[in-house]
C-alpha cells in the first residue's frame, strides 16, 4: 500500500514525524507536507501564484503552500504514482464538530477524497499535545484494518485520539459529530499605532455544545478514541422542495 501523509502544523511537526514512523513499518509512505504552521486554513488552494516545493530527502517534500496545496499538486503531477490512500496528522490539537469546517488537517485529507482517494485526518486532542504516538499507532491500526477489511469506497475517516499513554484509551466508538457553543469574543489589541489600522486577534473555539455520549465530544470525554465518517457534499435535502416552493 502506497500511503501520502500530509498536515497542517508544518513537515517537522512531532505529530507527523510520529505518523511516519508508525506507517513506514506496514506501508510505503510519501510525506507531501506545508514549510510551517498552516493551522486553520481550511480548503483553501494557493491560485495566481507559483507554489514552491523542496525535497527534504528520500519521499520527503514540503511546500510554501496550505495543506490542501499539498496534497492536490501531489496526487496531480508531483508524484509519479497514484496514492491508495491519504492519511494526515497527527494535529497538535482537536478536530471536533465545528473544528471540521476550520481544519486545515481535515481538509488535506477531504482533498484527496475529491481525488478519489480515501482518507484518514488523525488529530490527538490536546494542545500542546504530549502522546502524539498513541494517536499515530492508532492510525497503524486503522491502516491494518482497511488491509485486509477494505471500506467500500469512497470514504472519508475524522479521527480523534485522547492525549493519553497507549494502555489508559478506554476503547473506539464511531459516532457523529458535535457542535460548540459559538466561539470566544475576538479582541482588539489597542498597543498597535499606525493611523487608519485595527488589530484584532481571533479567539479560542468554543467550549462543546452538542457533546452527547452519540459525539466525537462525548466519546473524547469517555477517554474513546472517536471515528467519524465525513462527506462533503452541503447540500441541505430537507429544504429543497421548501425553497422551490418560495420561490414559485
Ligand atoms: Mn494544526
Amino acid at each position: 500500500m502506497k500511503i501520502l501523509v500530509s498536515n497542517d502544523d508544518g513537515y517537522q511537526a512531532p505529530g507527523i514525524l510520529a505518523l511516519v514512523k508508525a506507517l513506514s513499518t506496514i506501508a510505503e509512505v510519501t510525506v507531501v507536507a506545508p514549510a510551517d504552521d498552516r493551522s486553520a486554513a481550511s480548503s483553501s488552494l494557493t491560485v495566481g501564484k507559483p507554489v514552491r516545493i523542496h525535497e527534504a530527502g528520500e519521499r520527503c517534500y514540503y511546500v510554501e503552500g496550505t495543506p490542501a496545496d499539498c496534497v492536490h499538486i501531489a496526487v496531480n503531477g508531483l508524484l509519479d504514482f497514484r496514492p491508495d490512500l491519504v492519511v494526515t496528522g497527527v494535529n497538535n490539537g482537536s478536530n471536533l464538530g465545528d473544528d471540521t469546517i476550520y481544519s486545515g488537517t481535515v481538509a488535506a485529507a477531504m482533498e484527496g477524497y475529491l481525488l478519489g482517494i480515501p482518507g484518514i485526518a488523525m488529530s490527538l486532542t490536546h494542545k500542546p499535545g504530549k502522546h502524539f504516538d498513541t494517536a499515530a499507532h492508532v492510525a497503524a491500526g486503522l491502516v491494518r484494518r482497511l488491509m485486509t477489511k477494505p471500506l467500500p469506497m469512497p470514504w472519508l475517516l475524522n479521527v480523534n485520539v485522547p492525549d493519553v499513554p497507549e494502555d489508559d484509551l478506554a476503547g473506539m466508538r464511531v459516532v457523529r459529530l458535535g457542535r460548540r457553543h459559538q466561539a470566544e469574543p475576538v479582541e482588539r489589541t489597542h498597543h498597535h499605532h499606525e493611523p487608519g489600522v485595527q488589530v484584532w486577534r481571533i479567539g479560542p473555539a468554543g467550549k462543546a455544545a452538542d457533546a452527547g455520549p452519540d459525539t466525537d465530544f462525548g466519546t473524547i470525554a469517555e477517554n474513546c478514541v472517536s471515528v467519524t465518517p465525513l462527506l462533503i457534499d452541503l447540500t441541505r435535502y430537507d429544504n429543497l422542495r421548501h425553497v422551490a416552493n418560495w420561490l414559485a
